[in-house]
Parts: structure tokens; C-alpha cells; sequence
């Protein structure tokens, strides 16, 4: 932890001005934060729609890499990202490839001042952002079933867990709540719940829970205020996030952090609102609330809280760009330069009705590099195969029972996951995909017994798509059971 003052050279700071009100807004949240005395090496990049253009299909050209590697934040306004054409998001590009694991999205409600029924939301959510079914890795695997796997490591939520309790003690928040869907994915979202409460007991000052991300979601859209920070695998955090930003009354004044362990994305959660570039009057209040978190996360932490603060007497003062001014039908509306001019007069003065925030010096987070645990004793025990079969569980089975071999024996068949064999019932709809399980009778087995047993299905003319190995870890079963088994 270090605070900028003690630093010889100011930290590089990459900022790319993006598309459509991007520049405007880039600009005013710029004056704002050098006017509170930021102290930063600004080098600027070049992303978006003119790098697109340029056949660059991620947005970024090749050297645009160095100056992210070089830079220990990335102040970025929205972009552009064209439709279709092979352009890939670039957004996803540099998360992943930058390793940002952590999306940390504050939902604060401003009541009177933007419209909304929670008054006293106050939450932030802390996503995990690189794994999950955003890896991207899907099949078709039959005429009728299309397959996106869920790839959950212990690593990847060791690190995001661990970031949000340590989000907590240094933001002075009281408890921290975890959605997941354990319930059906015991392995997956299982083990994130399981870190969850292994890392929580860590933090025993910090209230915790969990949550079905169901009913969570559901309490968070109906109660918000009964919740301080949330951490989530990718997926209910992207759908979660929206919500909250939405329910909070402030999508548009909404900013997100990427973390990562070297360098960390900061940014306004709304796009590049091309239907109003040009126009000055978009507001600037999402990016300069990402800047306030950069700051933060910079060691600056009184440029950060002089800027929100401004920023809160501003809105409290009435003086609001017209999409906020629409919502809340109160005082002053006024353009993007002039909206940071206020923010920028307003320097060193406190809100007299929200809430001031404090923000500390630690607010800087050292987070504790994963220790990765030593390799399980792994035996492999049996294999499901998968095939493609217009037939009905009997025929299959009966075909099955003629490849089986050695020690492998047909124990069960699903039909998308639902235990068809034996013992099914004809009220059940099958699709062309089935999961034909086979297994030793006791102990482990050797591995050519799965390539035999593949050879033998092929010789039958069995359709098979793909094999999954079922592996004991340290005696614990790798796989789970059968819907119904
Ligand atoms: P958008 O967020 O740009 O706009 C939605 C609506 O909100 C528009 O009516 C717009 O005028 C308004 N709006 C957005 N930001 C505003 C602001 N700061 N002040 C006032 N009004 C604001 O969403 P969209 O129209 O779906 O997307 C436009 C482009 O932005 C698309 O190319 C999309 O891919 C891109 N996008 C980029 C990012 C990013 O760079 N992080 C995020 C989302 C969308």
C-alpha cells in the first residue's frame, strides 16, 4: 500500500477518448479529476470504431497492447462496437487477455435527486469476469443439442472471493452476500460456495450469506437495502449488475472497475450513446465516478473523495445533465462542460444531505496472490459416452450392452441430463442426445479400457460425439449423478 505522495513518478494512466460522447464525457471527467489535483502520466490510446476500420478486429491495434502492459490503469470511454463482420467485443478481449478477474460495480441510490424506490440502496457487486459459460467454448453436438460448458476453476474463485472481503474491510462494509445456483450445479457454482465459506472464515468481522440466485435476485430488486456487497460467478453478475444499476435509478451515472494484478480497467457502465454525440450534452457522471474508483485504486484516495463529493453537492444542488433532469423534475439542466464546471467549483465542499463519502488510504487493495493446493490423487473410474440416437432408452441400451468390455459396464442413460435407463418412464421427451454411462465395477481403470470401449462402439456403429472421463479426486467423486438416478 503506498500513497501517491511517496511515489517518485506519477502512475501511467492509459486513456482512450472512444466513440460517439466518449470524447466529450473523457474530457470533462479529465478537467474534473486534474482539477482536484490528480496526479497522473496520461498516455493516450486509440481503440474503437477507427481501429475497426482499419481491419484491427478487436478494436485495439498490435501496439495498443504495449501501452496497456506499460500502464497501471485504463481510464476508457465508451466505444463503438460495430455489428456483425467478424469484429469481436473488445471489451471481453481486454478483460481476458489482461486477466481483469474482478468487475466491481458500486449501485448507490441518490434520492431525491435521481428517482427512485429504494432511497437507501447502497450495494456493490463484485463479479467474477473471466470464466463461467463466458469462456466461449461451445459445440453443436447433434442435429438438435447445442452444448456451451461452464468452466469454474478453484483459482478463479479464490481470487474473486478473497477480492471482495477485502473489497469490504477496506470500504468499511459490514457484510458480504454470495449467489450461486448450487442447488442444481453442485460441482461449478458448489465449489464457489465452498470457497466462499472456506475464505470467509478469514474475515470473521464481516456479516455473511448466501443466496439462490433466484430468490437473491429477486430480494435484490424488491429489497436492495438489504444487501452490502455481492459476490457471483460471471453470468448472474452480468444479469445482477443491470438490475441493480437499473433499480438504483442511475444506469447513466453508474462506473465500473476490471481489476486485474497488473493493470486495472476503469469506465462508465452505459455505451457510446451515438444518437447524442457532438451534442454536449451527455453526462459526464458515469465516467467521472469510474475515474473517482481509479483513483482509489491509484492510492489517491483524497483526489477521490474531493471528487465525489463535489460530484454529490453538484446533483444536490440541482445542477444535472437532462437525462437525470428528466427523471427527477428538479432544479438546474445543463450541458457536459458545464456540468464539470460546476463539479470543478464545487472542489473541497461536501453534500448537506446525502451522505458524504469517506474514502481511506487503504482503500488500495493487496490482494494475496493464490496459493495453488498440491495435485489430487486422480483415478479414473469409468466414461460417459455420448451419442447420437434417434431411437428410444430400450434400443440403445440393448445396443450398448453389446460394446461393453473389461471392467466396463453399462450402468445408466440421460436424455439431457434426466436418467432414462434403466428404469424410465415414456412421459419423458428425449432429443437425439444421450449420455450413456459406463463404469468399473469397483477401483480405478486403466485408460486404454475407454479407448477400447470407443474403438468397439465405432465397429457397432454406435454415433458416438465425445467421451467424459469420470475421475475420483482424492476419493471424492469428480462427477455427479444422474437426474433421478
Ligand atoms: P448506450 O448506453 O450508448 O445508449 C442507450 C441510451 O442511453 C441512449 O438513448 C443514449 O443517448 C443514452 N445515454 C447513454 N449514455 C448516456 C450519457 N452518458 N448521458 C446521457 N444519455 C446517455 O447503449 P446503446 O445505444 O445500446 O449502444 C451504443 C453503442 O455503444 C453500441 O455500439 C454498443 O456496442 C456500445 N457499447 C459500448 C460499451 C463500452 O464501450 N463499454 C458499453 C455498452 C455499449
Amino acid at each position: 500500500m503506498y500513497h501517491s505522495s511517496e511515489l517518485n513518478e506519477a502512475p501511467v494512466v492509459a486513456v482512450a477518448h472512444g466513440d460517439g460522447i466518449g470524447p466529450e464525457i473523457m474530457t470533462a471527467a479529465l478537467d474534473v479529476l486534474r482539477a482536484a489535483g490528480a496526479w497522473l502520466d496520461i498516455r493516450p490510446l486509440e481503440i474503437g470504431e477507427q481501429l475497426y476500420r482499419q481491419g484491427h478486429t478487436s478494436g485495439i491495434a498490435p501496439e495498443g497492447w504495449d501501452t496497456l502492459r506499460r500502464a497501471r490503469a485504463f481510464f476508457k470511454a465508451p466505444i463503438t462496437t460495430p455489428q456483425g463482420g467478424g469484429m469481436k467485443s473488445l471489451n471481453v478481449t481486454i478483460r481476458k487477455t489482461l486477466g481483469l478477474y474482478a468487475n466491481v460495480r458500486p449501485c448507490s441510490a441518490y434520492a431525491p435527486y435521481v428517482a427512485t424506490k429504494h432511497p437507501g440502496m447502497d450495494l456493490v457487486i463484485v463479479r467474477e469476469n473471466e470464466e463461467d459459460l463466458y469462456a466461449g467454448i461451445e459445440h453443436r453436438q447433434t442435429d438438435e443439442v447445442y452444448q456451451c460448458l461452464k468452466l469454474v476453476s478453484r483459482p478463479g474463485c479464490e481470487r474473486i472471493v478473497r477480492y471482495a472481503f477485502e473489497y469490504a474491510r477496506a470500504n468499511r462494509r459490514a457484510k458480504v452476500s454470495c449467489f450461486t445456483k448450487d442447488n442444481i450445479m453442485k460441482l461449478t457454482d458448489g465449489l464457489f460456495h465452498q470457497v466462499f465459506n472456506e475464505i470467509g472464515e478469514e474475515y470473521p468481522e464481516i456479516v455473511q450469506d448466501h443466496w439462490i440466485v433466484d430468490i437473491g435476485t429477486a430480494r435484490l430488486a424488491t429489497r436492495p437495502e438489504d444487501f452490502d456487497v455481492i459476490v457471483t460467478t460471471n453470468l448472474y453478475g452480468d444479469i445482477i449488475s443491470d438490475v441493480a444499476a437499473e433499480i438504483a435509478g442511475s444506469v447513466g451515472l453508474a462506473g465500473s472497475a476490471n481489476i486485474g494484478p497488473h493493470v486495472s480497467m476503469f469506465e462508465a457502465i452505459h455505451g457510446s450513446a451515438p444518437d447524442i454525440a457532438g451534442q454536449d450534452v451527455a453526462n459526464p457522471s458515469g465516467l467521472l465516478l469510474a475515474g473517482v474508483m481509479m483513483m482509489n485504486h491509484l492510492g489517491q484516495s483524497d483526489v477521490a473523495q474531493r471528487v465525489h463529493n463535489a460530484w454529490l453537492r453538484t446533483l444536490e444542488d440541482g445542477i444535472h445533465t437532462g437525462d437525470v433532469g428528466a427523471e427527477a423534475g428538479i432544479g438546474q439542466t445543463v450541458g457536459t462542460c458545464a456540468f464539470a464546471a460546476a463539479v470543478i467549483s464545487r472542489l473541497g465542499q461536501e453534500p448537506q444531505k446525502l451522505a458524504p463519502v469517506r474514502y481511506s488510504a487503504n482503500a488500495v487493495l493487496e490482494i494475496a496472490p493464490v496459493v495453488r493446493k498440491a495435485p489430487a490423487d486422480r483415478q479414473t473410474v469409468g466414461v460417459d459416452l455420448f451419442v447420437q440416437w434417434r431411437g428410444g432408452a430400450e434400443d440403445l441400451a440393448a445396443k450398448l450392452k453389446g460394446i461393453e468390455g473389461g471392467p466396463l459396464e453399462l450402468k445408466m442413460i440421460t436424455n439431457r441430463g434426466v436418467k432414462v435407463w434403466p428404469g424410465g418412464i415414456p412421459e419423458t421427451f428425449c432429443t437425439d442426445h444421450w449420455r450413456c454411462r459406463f463404469m468399473n465395477g469397483g477401483g480405478s481403470i486403466d485408460l486404454n479400457e475407454i479407448v477400447a470401449l470407443s474403438g468397439r462402439a465405432v465397429v457397432a456403429g454406435v454415433d458416438f460425439i465425445k467421451t467424459e472421463h469420470l475421475c475420483t479426486f482424492d476419493g471424492e467423486a469428480g462427477f455427479t449423478l444422474g437426474q433421478g438416478q
